[in-house]
């Protein structure tokens, strides 16, 4: 389930070069809104660093720079003093935790550092969320989950439930049935999903990519406890950022998103969006920069209420959007061509 030549060519643009990092602190930890809970709350983001994602070590997915912040001089020590730093700070009752690749894999984030980890955050936490790959959602794996004492999801980057789509635009390594196969996992014991679902990956014009959204959706709806549409965001040295800059990529429009959120309202599952650089040149944006719109999709998703983001949708002329994706749609190649054709009328393309 590998395209070998696009892998190969993602693999040769990550950069070989590692900064000088603080190993003993986390890559950084924040506080946002999320309603893990089934309700909104202020909730603790920690990113670990670690060596990484098993995926790297092969290639990576085609938009992914967190290989930016890893380090292979993480050792066990220095992740109890990461640890050590997110507990002494630690004000919320929901926790949120990223590594840059997969909690769950035992090389990134070894078993007692997870058991230093799971026992430091007993009586303190009552939600908490870690990430994995599909592969290492095994029963064996996960029997030391702090279920007794607190509320536990996993996310999974499923990306899109096309597998063409996670083979040719993604390159997750992973398909669909490797999703269902860890959802039923997690389902039978109790340990609740959100689904990762990402807007717009390359080679995809955008109503294309709105209708992947859409069905995307639908696929993950049975497993799921929320799905998070997370729209594509520019990271360095990347595959995408490699398209973008030669005007071979375009970002998706907030109006777009908005449609998704309202079209998959009733959908029997919580959809969320919290986009990633929001109306900025790297992240999801209409023509015009649109605050209000954006709010609108922070709100709605954080509330589960789509009154307000429905009638600001409804009341506004999309007159021009609706063209100019319908007229990218009838193009073969699915390109930024405002940004490839220079101001002297010559290419950018190198
Ligand atoms: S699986 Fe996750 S961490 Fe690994 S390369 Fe893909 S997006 Fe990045």
């Amino acid at each position: 389930m590998i395209n070998r030549e696009f892998s190969g060519f993602i693999k040769n643009l990550m950069p070989r070069v590692q900064k000088k990092v603080d190993l003993d602190s986390p890559v950084s930890m924040w506080r946002e809104m999320d309603r893990l809970g089934g309700f909104p709350e202020k909730t603790t983001v920690v990113i670990f660093r670690t060596t990484g994602c098993s995926w790297y070590n092969f290639s990576s997915c085609s938009m992914c720079g967190y290989f930016n912040d890893i380090s292979p001089d993480v050792g066990i020590e220095n992740l109890y003093h990461q640890i050590d730093h997110v507990v002494s700070s630690l004000d919320t009752e929901a926790l949120k935790v990223f590594t840059s690749g997969s909690f769950l894999d035992p090389l990134e984030f070894p078993l007692s550092a997870r058991e230093y980890f799971f026992s430091s955050i007993k009586g303190k936490v009552e939600r908490l969320l870690v990430e994995s790959r599909t592969e290492y959602i095994r029963k064996s794996n996960l029997e030391d989950l702090p279920l007794d004492a607190m509320k536990v999801r996993v996310a999974i980057g499923l990306e899109s439930a096309s597998d063409s789509i996670i083979i040719n635009s993604i390159n997750k390594g992973s398909s669909f049935s490797k999703y269902v196969a860890a959802a039923e996992i997690l389902k039978d014991l109790g340990v609740e999903l959100r689904t990762y679902l990402l807007f717009k990956p390359p080679f995809l014009s955008e109503k294309q990519a709105i209708d992947d959204m859409l069905y995307s959706i639908k696929k993950a709806q049975p497993y799921s406890k929320d799905v998070s549409v997370n729209p594509m965001n520019i990271q360095s040295n990347t595959y995408v950022e490699y398209l973008w800059k030669r005007g071979l990529y375009k970002l998706p429009r907030l109006w777009s998103l908005a449609r998704i959120l309202i079209e998959s309202e009733n959908s029997g599952v919580d959809v969320v969006s919290y986009p990633t650089g929001g109306n900025k040149e790297r992240g999801v944006h209409n023509d015009n920069p649109d605050p209000q719109l954006l709010q609108l999709i922070y709100e709605s998703s954080l509330n589960q209420n789509f009154e307000d983001l429905k009638n600001y949708y409804a009341e506004s002329d999309r007159s021009l959007y609706e063209r100019t994706i319908e007229l990218e749609s009838l193009n073969l190649l699915q390109a930024d061509y405002d940004k490839m054709i220079r101001k002297d009328g010559s290419f950018i393309i190198n």
